[in-house]
């Protein structure tokens, strides 16, 4: 697996830590980063900008220290909330990320909707975060596809996928859209040697 160590833009790991704070508290936030090696950035915290000073290692070196925090599974409800809140952040913090600002949404129809956000995240992964990505569709389901994603600098898992902040922040996004709950769920990962990360969305949001 060719692991490419890309940069990310600073707002992406501000972000980041802001939401493993209000997810672990304080302390356990403090913990995380000495964990992964980044207790430098204590004293110095990443600017809530677009400069492209971090690396995808960066940002897996934490999300691997939540992941050993709280073992494989236990992790996985704590990394797909860290996600959720993610996402609130990005919107209040960096709205210019997501291009969600003034968005007439309220008249569209709810799969016009979705369908929106998701290109809107689309462009928003590519073009300011890095992560390349695309949008696919079928009949019963999106598909949300990554093609560059930190998780290959993770530690390997044998059998199931390691991206739950990224399947968080899709259905947090679709929920502030829609009002529903929809199901997001990654059937190929990069960190198993997928070559892409894929996450399959529900066209029925659950009730
Ligand atoms: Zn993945």
């Amino acid at each position: 697996m060719s692991a490419e160590n890309r940069p990310m833009p600073n707002a992406a790991l501000y972000v980041l830590f802001k939401a493993i704070e209000e997810v672990m508290g304080e302390k356990g936030f403090r913990a995380m980063l000495n964990a992964s090696g980044l207790q430098g950035y204590l004293t110095n915290p990443p600017p809530n900008n677009l400069d492209y000073d971090i690396t995808f290692e960066d940002y897996a070196r934490l999300q691997q220290a939540v992941e050993d925090f709280y073992g494989h599974r236990g992790a996985r409800a704590v990394l797909a909330q860290i996600g959720r809140v993610t996402f609130r952040y990005t919107l209040e913090q960096q709205p210019a990320i997501l291009g969600l600002a003034g968005l007439a949404l309220k008249l569209l129809p709810e799969q016009a909707k979705v369908k929106m956000i998701l290109n809107r995240m689309e462009h928003a992964s590519t073009e300011r975060v890095n992560m390349t990505a695309h949008v696919e569709e079928d009949d019963d389901a999106w598909y949300f596809v990554v093609t560059a994603c930190p998780c290959v600098f993770r530690e390997r898992k044998p059998t199931s996928p390691a991206c739950y902040t990224t399947a968080g922040t899709i259905q947090e996004a679709l929920r502030w859209a829609t009002g529903n709950h929809y199901m997001v769920r990654e059937v190929k990962c990069m960190n198993l040697g997928d070559p892409e990360c894929r996450y399959r969305i529900d066209k029925t949001p659950q009730s």
